[in-house]
């Protein structure tokens, strides 16, 4: 790209580091920022003007007689409001609150599940003092981390044993290798599945040292196929949730107690990886479909696995449970120390299993309990609370409206499940509405929403009541920012 004269003009206009840090030195909004935040800002900021004016984007005109001499003052204004843009997002954290209007509860991208009152608390006095992580205190000497969390994850689930790990992953990469390395483990092929973020049940399986053995086909695979698989060289049968997808119409597949009976018949172990595994029975919410945690245990399945932050609702981990001698296998792999659960973790998820000994008061207690199960007047009040407030603000280029569409739980649960929700949709005149939806993403706050049919929407679900503020503060800032 040939440089015009115009450009070469402006880029001999722009001044030096040294030089913007002594303009900026005596403004009180810099006074406590650290002077390497401040360099590096400025840094940018010259760099960032000298792209804009070799891209022609600087929006500087030559005056009159056709020189720049006039614009070093533009320059250096833009250049110190770039400053302090730079400033200010340098000194705010990376990992930060953020709304989730989106209406998935268990989002991924937004950090899956809030943790209850109670795994704050717990998880704060952990973190700020010492603990009994892994020290006996009956017998005095050293004790096993697993300890805090094992008897309660029995006696919610009936099993004979538990422990676990960093996530659920974790869990299975490490089940599949303490079980089945070297060896075969039968899967049907409607259960290889891709989880997202490039967690494939054959590449983790491969990692594993296991040897896959796909039996059936995408939609039906029958017990014969699994009889004609299974041999000396086997290892290990596996029955994995296929979360996020369903495979409807003309299907057969095998039932956990089919699995079990023919692991029993051939002396094989069967593992289950439940994926988002719950505790709950939701049909009592009206909500169909998520088998739990309990039932694979008294269907007899030997290891199961699951998320700790999925429909759980605690913290993320990995966890394993089942038959006893399994379970001892899998604790004294040496990969489990690599996969090892933070006592962060820990404590939250203790607090959060404890909360499931009385199942309506986890209901009431656990973030992603209470949004999946919230009750639809709720949300309808929620929303015409929000909706009211975001008209009194008064300005007639804001256009509210209320709509019905539905929230998904996310985490790769209940996939085909809708659940029904009332949502608020916004336009903005003299902006798009990617334009409204990048500005609600780059608030100080980011508020994450959807966008349909030309309207901004926030589902009401997962927005938590104090942060109707927080999305009424941004679109009154938002409207003082557009041209009136
Ligand atoms: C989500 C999921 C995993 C991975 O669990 P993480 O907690 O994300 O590590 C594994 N298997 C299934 C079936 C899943 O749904």
């Amino acid at each position: 790209m040939a440089i015009g004269k115009h450009q070469q003009a402006l880029l001999r206009k722009l001044p030096g580091v040294d030089h913007v840090l002594t303009l900026i030195a005596e403004d009180d909004y810099f006074a406590d920022i650290p002077q390497s935040v401040i360099v590096a800002a400025v840094r940018r900021a010259i760099d960032a003007m000298r792209r804009s004016i070799l891209t022609g984007q600087a929006g500087l005109a030559p005056d009159a007689a056709g020189e720049a001499h006039i614009i070093a003052p533009q320059i250096i204004t833009q250049i110190t409001d770039r400053v302090r843009t730079n400033v200010d997002r340098a000194m705010q954290p990376n990992l930060r609150h953020t709304v989730n209007a989106a209406g998935i509860v268990v989002h991924t991208n937004l950090g899956r599940s809030l943790l209850a009152c109670q795994a704050l608390t717990h998880l704060q006095t952990i973190a700020g003092r010492y603990s009994n992580l892994e020290y006996n205190l009956d017998r005095g000497r050293r004790g096993s981390r697993y300890s805090a969390v094992e008897d309660l994850l029995c006696e919610l689930t009936g099993a004979e044993a538990a422990m676990v790990v960093n996530n659920n992953a974790g869990a299975v990469l490490l089940s599949l290798n303490s079980l089945a390395d070297g060896r075969e483990v039968v899967i049907s092929r409607g259960e290889l599945v891709e989880i997202g973020g490039s967690f494939r049940i054959p590449d983790v399986m491969q990692k594993s040292g296991a040897q896959m053995r796909e039996v059936g086909t995408t939609n039906r695979t029958h017990l014969r196929d699994y009889e004609n698989a299974v041999g000396v060289q086997t290892g290990l049968l596996l029955k994995v949730h296929t979360s996020n997808y369903s495979v409807v119409g003309f299907t057969a597949s095998l039932s956990l107690t089919e699995i079990v009976a023919l692991g029993r018949r051939h002396q094989i172990p069967v593992m289950e990886d439940l994926g988002s595994g719950n505790l709950i029975d939701f049909s009592r919410y009206g909500l169909k479909g998520e088998p739990t945690v309990q039932q694979s245990v008294a269907a007899g399945v030997d290891v199961i696995t699951f998320s700790g932050d999925k429909l759980l609702g605690g913290p993320q981990a990995g966890i394993i449970l089942g038959r006893r001698n399994f379970i001892d296998t899998i604790r004294h792999n040496p990969l489990t120390r690599a996969l090892r659960i933070d006592k962060l973790t820990l404590a939250a998820l203790e607090a959060t299993l404890r909360l499931y000994r009385d199942p309506e008061a986890a209901v009431a207690a656990i973030p992603t309990l209470q949004m999946i199960t919230r009750p639809a007047a709720d949300i309808k009040a929620r929303a015409e609370e929000l909706a009211t407030r975001l008209r009194a603000v008064g300005d007639r280029r804001l256009t509210v409206t209320l709509l019905d569409l539905s929230s998904k739980t996310g985490g790769g649960a209940l996939p085909l499940l809708d659940l029904p929700s009332r949502c608020v949709g916004i336009r903005v005149d003299g902006l798009s509405v990617n334009a409204v939806e990048r500005a609600l993403r780059a608030h100080v706050t980011p508020i994450i929403g959807r966008i349909e049919a030309e309207f901004f929407v926030m589902d009401l679900r997962t927005v938590l009541d104090d942060e109707l503020d927080i999305i009424v503060n941004a679109f009154t800032e938002l409207i003082k920012e557009v041209e009136p």
